[in-house]
């Protein structure tokens, strides 16, 4: 059934955040690179709640305040100093980068600042060492053209990256700070778009201004989406951190089915006469019902000295199970407000049960202990008392949030699109300035210096691919989309092989070797430029790349030769692969005079089973045809 999402009233607005390629970070000079190793050195911190001006702080925040959460920070020499520490003032904005943003708003005709201010905006997650990020406003307005649409562009920043969550448990969260300071563009535009599709389409074009800039890094992680989805009735929604163009359409998609599910749900409630006083704050123990329980979470749960408490929601029944989104129910979005202000590890409810080892009379004690009627649903949740209460609160905040319709929330995408709970929306953002950095005056000179450096825009470029290269338009628009693009383009014109074949090896042979698992992310470009060398050269057949490729993802210090060598997949000398070839027609002597010429298929077969990778098809097909003549004396 097709969604009117014209008549749903529809917004959607994107923040694109990518990381720009510079030689240094934002505010130092460390290298702007992510460490595989062990980290040289770590350091511990406490996570403060930070206050705005009006001495406001936020409730998520000062949650995770009140549990004690620790923040245990990796670092390296290369990639980290006291900058990033917080132990020494920033130093002067990257002029670089900022030269890069300007590339982006002159492109997308948006009108660049006359001084630059660096600012300071509250992070309350632990990801800044210094409980803000550093972010500064380059250029006003803009637009971009899009499938014919004009999509405004409200701003372009550029912020420093935050430092990555490496790991978690109990209070202690782990953060490494080797992406800390990576400069990061941020390009936001106004809620105008208007359908999932458009909202992928948007998103794809900006990746392609960025990449034709041929400024920015590549591989997983190094663009970023935010998305504010928001429908008639429902509520804005900020799904952060969509890290796959292609999964935007999907998200928003989700998304709007998922606020809308939530409309019905409401008016269901409704219907059935609930309002919000009829949900009461009674969170019965009901650890008696389950003494004897063949449930296994409940048990283990029991064993480390926990208890059952359980929630009545009135009028609730057949409505925390009903689907949302695939696999994702009102129950689901519970849990997950339980395991956050909780710390439990689930919940469940009687839409889904008797199950999980919960059976249908214990359903019915329950029911009785929590005086529910046949119209009500009950959650039950296993952990330490407080822990219980805590998550029951919050379940209970999720279902009044049911009468109203639809939270505002800020969600995170789930790998195939859905999302899950992260944290209420902070209220506007907190900004000061920061006043350790220098403005930085943006010259008509600067700017002239820059308009004359512009690149190709990704029309002229898809247009150009086509015409030099002799690529066809769904080739050439996959080495646009591709984060190979001016390695794509350096190859073909230092080679003689094929533009096509480059392009193929760059897009669909790296997928396809990425869907078997193989890392691909550790191929170098000096390993990929080596391999089409040695094809330049004569040294290696096409149809070896994918084995080469596969060695050098797990040997990336190795060079291509290396790598021919040890899969042996030298070319063999035509003096070797004349002397296979004759072997093979006089073993097959008695075939050959039966069936003449037509024998070629046959031998051509015969030999390539034992040749395959180190002789090119066209020789051996040259020597099978000459050594069958010479056989049968033609
Ligand atoms: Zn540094």
């Amino acid at each position: 059934m097709a969604v009117n999402y014209r008549e749903l009233g529809l917004k959607v607005g994107l923040e694109i955040h990518q990381e720009l390629a510079t030689s240094h970070k934002l505010f130092c000079d460390c290298s702007p690179r992510l460490f595989r190793e062990e980290p040289e050195y770590t350091f511990l911190r406490r996570l403060r709640p930070t206050q705005s001006e009006m001495g406001e702080v936020d409730p998520a925040a000062l949650f995770e305040f009140q549990q004690g959460k620790t923040l245990l920070y990796e670092a390296s020499r290369e990639t980290d100093c006291l900058v990033e520490m917080d132990e020494e003032p920033p130093g002067p904005l990257n002029s670089e980068a900022v030269d890069i943003c300007l590339v982006l708003a002159l492109m997308m005709g948006s009108r660049p600042v006359d001084e630059i201010h660096v600012m300071r905006k509250t992070v309350i997650d632990g990801s800044n060492t210094t409980g803000f990020q550093r972010t500064c406003v380059i250029s006003l307005g803009g637009e971009i053209t899009v499938d014919g649409k004009r999509v405004t562009i409200e701003q372009i920043c550029l912020e420093e990256d935050a430092a990555r969550k490496t790991g978690e448990s109990g209070v202690l969260m782990q953060y490494r700070i080797d992406r800390l300071g990576i400069p990061l563009i941020e390009i936001s535009t106004a809620p105008v778009i208007t359908s999932p599709e458009e909202a992928g389409s948007v998103a794809l074009a900006i990746g392609r201004m960025l990449r034709v800039t041929g400024r920015v890094r590549r591989g997983l992680g190094t663009i970023r989406q935010d998305v504010n989805i928001s429908i008639k009735e429902g509520a804005l929604t900020e799904i952060k951190g969509v890290q796959q163009l292609d999964l935007v359409s999907k998200v928003v998609e989700y998304e709007v089915q998922r606020q809308r599910r939530l409309l019905d749900i409401r008016e269901e409630l409704r219907r059935r006469g609930l309002t919000k006083e009829n949900l009461q704050e009674e969170f019965s123990d009901v650890t008696e019902v389950f003494s004897e329980t063949k449930c296994q979470v409940i048990r283990s749960s029991m064993k480390k000295g926990g208890r059952v408490y359980a929630l009545r929601l009135p009028h609730f029944a057949g409505l925390v199970g009903r689907e949302l989104c695939p696999g994702r129910r009102l129950g689901t979005e519970m849990a997950d407000r339980a395991r956050f202000w909780g710390g439990v590890s689930g919940l469940f409810h009687t839409d889904e049960l008797p199950s999980y080892g919960i059976t249908a009379e214990e359903v019915a004690k329950l029911r009785e202990a929590v005086g529910a009627g046949g119209d009500d649903a009950v959650v039950l949740v296993s952990s330490e008392p407080q822990k219980c209460r805590d998550a029951l609160q919050a379940v209970l905040k999720r279902a009044s949030e049911a009468v109203e319709g639809v939270p505002s929330e800020t969600r995170g995408p789930n790998p195939d699109g859905t999302t899950h709970y992260m944290r209420p929306r902070p209220g506007a953002a907190r900004m000061y300035p920061e006043t350790d950095v220098v403005p930085v005056t943006v010259t008509p000179n600067r700017l002239e210096k820059v308009r004359r450096s512009l690149p190709e825009m990704p029309e002229e470029k898809l247009s150009r691919l086509i015409t030099e290269f002799n690529l066809n338009r769904k080739l050439a628009l996959q080495i646009l989309d591709s984060d190979y693009l001016d390695l794509f383009e350096a190859i073909s014109r230092e080679t003689k092989v094929p533009p096509s074949l480059v392009a193929v090896t760059l897009t669909e042979t790296l997928k396809s070797l990425e869907r078997e698992g193989v890392k691909v992310e550790a191929l170098t470009e000096e390993n990929l430029r080596e391999v089409f060398l040695s094809i330049d050269k004569g040294l290696l057949v096409k149809e070896s790349v994918p084995d080469i490729l596969t060695w050098l993802a797990n040997n990336p210090e190795a060079s291509a030769l290396e790598a021919i060598k040890a899969l042996r997949l030298e070319l063999l000398s035509q003096e070797a692969l004349w002397e296979i070839v004759r072997g093979k027609v006089k073993e097959n002597e008695e075939l050959a005079k039966r069936m003449g010429l037509r024998a070629v298929g046959t031998l051509m077969g015969a030999v390539m089973r034992e040749v395959r990778g180190r002789a090119r098809v066209e020789d051996v097909q040259g020597l099978v045809e000459k050594a069958l003549k010479e056989m049968l004396g033609a």
